[in-house]
């Protein structure tokens, strides 16, 4: 199939799952186990699909390298176990490691403290010609410190500053901070991985039953789940807050992992190609060069 028809096809994937306005967004539309068109006797099919995806992307990306203009910033947010890590293992699979940064956000440090929330992001952008994926971002701040304001007290604001608007103007701000980056060339397209609690529970259960998963777990992670209704409040807060055209939120399905990925691989394909992007090309003072080039290779 042409590049051009799996970015079609790839649109429209990942159309019903992107929200552009956020104004009438409510989490209980969205249903964590949905499998939009599909069902699971597709799941081979779907598989496919990503293969073709990740063989598309590798191919946007060697010539949104090759233009250098545009950087491309890919924000996951999601619950633990939603499967953030597995998504960016596979989707980027294909992609050249050259052309790729990805950037872990985990509990700040005391050099992040000492600055405001958006510093240690905004050190880790992507350049241009490039693919940047934040796993967990600048969100977390109106996520899990929202939800622990005993977070909020680490970072030493100013008291005066903390009013019971603090978290419309941290909306604010990051609405201001998506336009900024987007008037500069960065493409930002952001992915919340919608697990329902009685997965994560079940994934979680398999965490501590496999061996090689053991790892994964820790006692923290149970306890987040206490304040599962929390974390959804926020979620919900966050994505009808900031929602926008040039900053969409795709809100994905994660209950089934193979469908996650189908629309997270859709999406990231019909985003570079939303760009346009071509191989630049040589103008005639550079032809003549390598013309000559050429001819002294040749002589040799
Ligand atoms: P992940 O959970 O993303 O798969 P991990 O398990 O390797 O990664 P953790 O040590 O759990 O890493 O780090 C992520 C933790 O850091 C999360 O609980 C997250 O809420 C927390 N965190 C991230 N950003 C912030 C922040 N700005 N303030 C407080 N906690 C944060
Ligand atoms: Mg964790």
């Amino acid at each position: 199939m042409h590049l051009k028809d799996i970015i079609h096809r790839c649109r429209q994937h990942a159309a019903p799952f992107r929200v552009n306005h956020g104004h009438k967004f409510r989490l209980k539309d969205h249903d964590p186990a949905g499998t939009g068109h599909l069902h699971e006797r597709d799941k081979d099919k779907a598989k496919k699909d990503v293969e073709r995806s990740v063989g598309a992307l590798s191919q946007l990306q060697e010539m949104l390298y090759a233009q250098d203009k545009w950087a491309v910033l890919l924000v996951f947010q999601a619950m633990d176990a939603a499967g953030k890590d597995g998504v960016i293992k596979h989707v980027m699979s294909g992609v050249n490691p050259q052309g790729c940064q990805v950037f872990s956000f985990k509990s700040p440090s005391n050099e992040d403290l000492d600055h405001d929330y958006l510093w240690r992001c905004s050190r880790n952008m992507p350049e241009r010609g490039r693919i940047g994926i934040f796993n967990r971002s600048y969100y977390e701040e109106v996520l899990v410190v929202r939800t622990h304001p005993e977070f909020l007290k680490k970072q030493k604001l100013p008291p005066e500053l903390i009013t019971r608007h603090l978290w419309k103007e941290r909306y604010e701000d990051i609405r201001n901070f998506e336009q900024y980056l987007s008037r500069n060339g960065v493409l930002i397209r952001k992915f919340f991985l919608n697990v329902s609690a009685e997965e994560q529970k079940r994934r979680f259960l398999d965490r501590i039953e496999i061996p090689e998963k053991r790892w994964k777990l820790s006692s923290n992670d149970a306890k987040e789940r206490q304040f599962w209704k929390e974390y959804m409040a926020g979620y919900e807060d966050a994505i009808a807050n900031t929602s926008t055209p040039h900053a969409p939120w795709y809100v994905v399905p994660a209950d089934h992992k193979w469908f996650t990925r189908y629309i997270v691989a859709s999406a990231i394909v019909d985003a570079l190609g939303s760009l346009n992007l071509a191989f630049p090309t040589v103008d005639d003072a550079k032809k003549a060069e390598l013309a000559q080039v050429e001819k002294a290779l040749l002589k040799e």
